[in-house]
């Protein structure tokens, strides 16, 4: 169409987190990101007909470098808060999601987040679960970490006695790198979505949200959900 004449062959720079499974992680083995978000965005390059260059680091660079335009685009489970879009533009939601609560499988002394008075509770920085602690429970212990599954490691070695984080985060790594020491508790705390972030007045978004509207119509968002989130 001629809404992508002069952007063909375009190559931008996507910021991305660089541990957040499924959604984009390392495969250690090909040097590539690979994940939920790293096929969609490789997707919507290619409906919208630009290449893009993928650079990882920790989630707050990736806020960061959207306010400061150091990238063009930035995707990492990135949830769409009105304080983020303030300074930040977003495409349109592409992904439900949530926080909840992860605890040693053995505890039976946090049931829900009615029992975090007191405890010690581990998360990321920069991330919603960051200000929903800060927010919501002043009386807990909020220890931050740069990297979240260093958290899960404090976790699962009793140094933290939860941790709060996104729902299919948490539930990816309780079920495939927690070796069963791990469980949630608890209801789905805070509903969120996520968006491709963008700088401000980017020109990408309209392009973006166009081609996210095309892979949802024509079976490839549902493909790319299957095949990291299927039974
Ligand atoms: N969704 C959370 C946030 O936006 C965490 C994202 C992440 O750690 N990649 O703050």
């Amino acid at each position: 169409s001629s809404g992508d004449e002069g952007k063909s062959g375009e190559s931008y720079t996507v910021a991305t987190d660089n541990n957040f499974v499924p959604f984009e992680f390392l495969n250690e083995d090909t040097g590539e990101m690979e994940g939920f978000d790293m096929d969609l965005i490789r997707a919507v390059a290619d409906e919208a007909g630009f290449e893009v260059e993928i650079e990882s680091m920790k989630f707050d660079g990736v806020v960061a470098g959207m306010q400061s335009g150091r990238y063009d685009i930035g995707i990492a489970g990135m949830t769409i808060t009105k304080e983020r879009a303030e300074t930040i533009d977003f495409s349109e939601p592409y992904y439900d999601a949530g926080l909840t609560i992860a605890v040693q499988e053995s505890n039976s002394d946090i049931k829900s987040e009615d029992d975090l008075a007191g405890k010690k509770v581990g998360t990321r920085s920069g991330t919603t679960s960051e200000q929903y602690l800060k927010e919501n429970h002043p009386d807990a212990e909020v220890v931050t970490f740069p990297g979240i599954v260093e958290a899960y490691m404090d976790l699962q070695a009793g140094r933290v006695d939860a941790v709060m984080y996104d729902v299919p985060n948490v539930k990816y790594y309780v079920n495939n790198d927690a070796k069963g020491e791990l469980k949630t508790v608890g209801e789905t705390l805070q509903g969120e979505q996520y968006g491709i972030a963008f700088p401000k007045d980017s020109e990408l978004v309209d392009p973006a949200n166009e081609a996210l509207q095309t892979l949802i119509d024509n079976g490839t968002y549902d493909d790319i959900y299957e095949e990291w989130f299927g039974e």
